[in-house]
């Protein structure tokens, strides 16, 4: 960095604290990781600056024989890893992937069905104003009131009457297991195509601590870089008869030219997610995420399903008589950084909600275990029961940036 340094000090200094800010505090955002450094270096490597529109084999451009290779091995890994008929790995992003499995699936106004953005559904999911939402005829479930699962036997009774072509299974905000194979039989009995977005938790998949969907569903898509711990990016994997379809919709349907230097990363990291040290990290993930619901519930915290099956956890703050910002306020104030979140059934305004959402995947990266889950849950309880004791703030603060110290994050080992 020694050249970017004295080349542009702005960039530079704005990388280099926000590296610090990753180093000194507690990342507990869900959907964020620490990649290795060896997809790092990936990432950063000449495939950048490579032209490489088209696919493997059959590019627009010459010069492409690497990028070939390097993309290839990704989607060899990637079928091999999930047990994949096909792959696609140029996605941008998982909203991109997105967009992509519905150019191919649906047709512009066709009935979808999938998981209310209230109750945990991610906007590519049918939000109004994204594409998804104003393109095609959405129809919405949700978690039951009683027990915050997803409502099978409202899936059911939403397919029989509103017969749509396409049901989506997966979520952002979705503290259990997606019961793919109820989505499957579902989907069959009223004639839809099941499409799992397992963005989330397709570290959890890959990991074998959830099911894998590939076998059952016509089209699984992800983002790379949430518990996958790849770099920021997309993937859809589908049965052998839509290859052509999907690759047709990414390309050149929804995106120009690849971005071959995250798909190396891609690559990489499908690479380390296939060793046994991957099974034992996402089985840690959810570990941990399990201790620290234990802590938060001795505290008396009320948590969305009362408790967790992944990497997630979603806390109802209004019992405590704070909202969802100014609980994020508070932990953050003390190096503890979480999103506030809408819960099922929220009484507060959707930019106002009454939850916090905390994540495991970050913290297990670097190498944190269930003791400091009950230390930082202990935290998380003391903060949010007394939001205005300054003192206890303090005490936090420092014994949070210690326990930061302990635990390098993986750039740094
Ligand atoms: C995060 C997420 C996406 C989109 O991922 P981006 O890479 O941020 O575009 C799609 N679907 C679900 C369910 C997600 O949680």
């Amino acid at each position: 960095m020694r050249l970017l340094r004295s080349q542009d000090p702005e960039v530079w200094s704005a990388i280099e604290q926000e590296g610090r800010r990753q180093r000194d505090r507690l990342v507990m955002i869900a959907s964020e990781n620490y990649v290795s450094p060896a997809v790092l270096q990936a990432v950063q490597s000449p495939l950048g600056d490579t032209a490489a529109r088209g696919y493997p084999g059959r590019r627009e451009h010459a010069g492409c024989q690497f990028a070939d290779a390097i993309e290839s091995l990704a989607c060899r890994r990637a079928r091999q890893l999930f047990g994949a008929e096909h792959v696609n790995v140029q996605p941008h992003s998982g909203a991109q992937a997105n967009l992509a499995v519905y150019l191919a699936a649906v047709q512009p106004g066709d009935v979808v069905l999938g998981l209310d953005l209230s109750n945990g559904g991610h906007l590519t999911h049918g939000m109004q104003l994204n594409i998804s939402g104003k393109t095609y005829h959405f129809f919405h479930y949700g978690v039951r009131p009683d027990n915050h699962r997803i409502d099978l036997d409202q899936v059911a009774a939403l397919a029989r009457q509103h017969r749509p072509k396409l049901i989506i299974a997966g979520a952002s905000a979705y503290p259990r297991e997606i019961p793919h194979p109820r989505f499957a039989e579902i989907a069959r009995d009223c004639g839809a195509k099941l499409w799992v977005d397992m963005a989330h938790y397709a570290g959890l998949v890959a990991g074998g601590v959830h099911h894998n969907p590939a076998p059952i569903a016509d089209y699984v898509s992800t983002s790379t870089h949430k518990t996958l711990r790849g770099p920021r990016g997309g993937m859809i994997l589908c049965k052998a008869h839509y290859a052509e379809q999907i690759d047709e919709a990414v390309f050149p349907g929804v995106q120009g030219s690849p971005l071959m230097h995250v798909i190396a990363g891609k690559a990489v990291c499908l690479a380390e997610a296939m060793q046994p040290a991957f099974r034992q990290y996402a089985q840690q993930v959810v570990d941990n995420a399990k201790q620290l619901a234990d802590v938060l519930l001795s505290g008396g915290l009320s948590l969305v399903s009362g408790g967790t099956d992944n990497h997630l956890i979603l806390v109802d703050v209004s019992p405590l008589g704070i909202s969802g910002q100014q609980a994020e306020t508070i932990l953050d104030r003390c190096g503890i950084t979480a999103n506030k979140n809408v819960i099922p059934y929220d009484r507060r305004p959707r930019t106002d909600p009454s939850g916090i959402r905390f994540g495991t995947p970050a913290l297990t990266s670097r190498g944190m275990g269930p003791s400091q889950m009950q230390q930082i849950g202990r935290w998380i309880v003391s903060l949010l029961r007394s939001p205005d004791d300054q003192n206890l703030a303090r005490r936090i603060g420092g014994e949070v940036a210690e326990l930061c110290q302990a635990f390098p994050v993986p750039s740094d080992c």
